[in-house]
């Protein structure tokens, strides 16, 4: 049985099921991310489990006991929001304390408690500042330091990232997930950045309409996407519609290598494949020829858009240290079966 357990979770609000019979086994020390579109559901998951929301029905138990009527103090959960949350009246300092004060902890232990914890998060020369007088990441690590320092069972994050620059999201992306790999307290993070859920999560739960679709590695569910949504949600996805014939899937007479799922001869088929799965050669030298419409720098990689017979095919390719084909060249595409699924037109990938 897992520390934190959630069974047959729903909530209905009027008609509407925010969240529908979701069933998740946390282990202790696991980084686990709810990930999802707007709208659905991992929100309202999050405050059931810190019970600022009441079920409508099913079950949560953490570590054995059941919580799912406790207050929400229940356990003492750490909570990080989006908005941090924090005193604007008190220091850091004060604000780190302030949960360790509540729980009557004595002074000497909460002066010990409240160093340690800025430790953690490199705060320590900002003790006596006051919110307004730090950075975006700073206020972001305070609150962390807050939810951290009652030594929580189980941390949850409501999008802890999301007010903050793209650079220094992605640093404090590394810095959350090493604390965390520090302290190992389990946490349940709430992001709808798919980037974000991959690196920083030991799994990732995909959530679409109120329902659980797929709780996997995040290599995994990149690699092994089960619907179309997620292979489209989770990185990015070409996905060319046509007919599977001779173990491939023909498109416009062309015969597009993949490997196969369990389909008929002559049966409506999608190939998918990944943009990074993808190399541009000379025209004529790959498995489908085409035109280079717009091209992208993104620093790391090129980024391409390719108009074929196909439809328009995005492939990606590291930078190399050289320039590239140009827009309006002519270039094949190439990639190996294994590289490309085929499946049915509503089917997975
Ligand atoms: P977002 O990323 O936009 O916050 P989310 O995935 O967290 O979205 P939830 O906030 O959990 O989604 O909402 C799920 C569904 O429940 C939505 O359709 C929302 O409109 C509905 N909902 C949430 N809270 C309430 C409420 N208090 N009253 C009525 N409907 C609600």
């Amino acid at each position: 049985m897992g520390f934190l357990t959630l069974e047959g979770l729903t909530r209905l609000y009027g008609d509407v099921a925010a969240v529908s019979d979701v069933h998740l086994s946390v282990a202790k020390g696991e980084f686990i991310s709810l990930l999802g579109p707007s709208g659905c559901g991992k929100t309202t998951t999050l405050q059931m489990i810190a019970g600022l929301v009441q079920p409508t029905s099913g079950r949560i138990t953490l570590d054995g006991r059941d919580i799912t009527q406790e207050k929400p103090d229940r356990g003492g959960l750490g909570i990080v929001f989006q908005s941090y949350a924090l005193f604007p009246h008190m220091t850091v300092a004060q604000n780190v304390s302030f949960g360790l004060e509540m729980r009557k902890v004595i002074r000497a232990e909460r002066e010990t408690r409240v160093k340690q914890a800025l430790a953690l998060v490199q705060l320590s020369a900002l003790a006596d500042r006051y919110p307004r007088q730090l950075s975006g990441g700073q206020r972001q690590r305070v609150a962390v330091a807050r939810a951290l320092v009652i030594d929580p069972p189980v941390l949850l994050l409501d999008e802890p990232l999301s007010n903050l620059d793209a650079k220094l999201r992605e640093e404090m992306q590394f810095e959350l997930r090493g604390i965390q790999q520090r302290v190992g307290t389990t946490t349940i993070m709430v992001t709808h950045d798919q980037s974000e859920a991959l690196s920083m999560s030991d799994r990732v739960v995909v959530m679409e309409k109120g329902r659980i679709m797929q709780v996997d590695a995040p290599y995994r569910l990149y690699e092994n996407p089960a619907t179309p949504f997620i292979s489209s949600f989770v990185g990015k996805m070409n996905r060319l519609p046509g007919v599977w014939r001779h173990g491939g899937v023909e498109i416009s007479g062309r015969v597009l290598p993949c490997e196969g799922a369990d389909l008929a001869d002559g049966a409506a088929a999608v190939l998918a494949i990944r943009p990074e799965k993808i190399s541009l050669r000379p025209r004529g030298a790959g498995v489908l020829d085409g035109q280079i419409k717009a091209r992208f720098f993104l620093g790391g990689s090129w980024y391409f858009t390719v108009e074929t017979p196909a439809g328009l095919i995005g492939v990606s390719l590291p930078n190399a240290g050289e320039e590239p084909a140009r827009e309006a060249d002519q270039v094949g595409l190439d990639w190996s079966s294994a590289s490309a699924r085929a499946s049915k037109p509503d089917g997975a990938h």
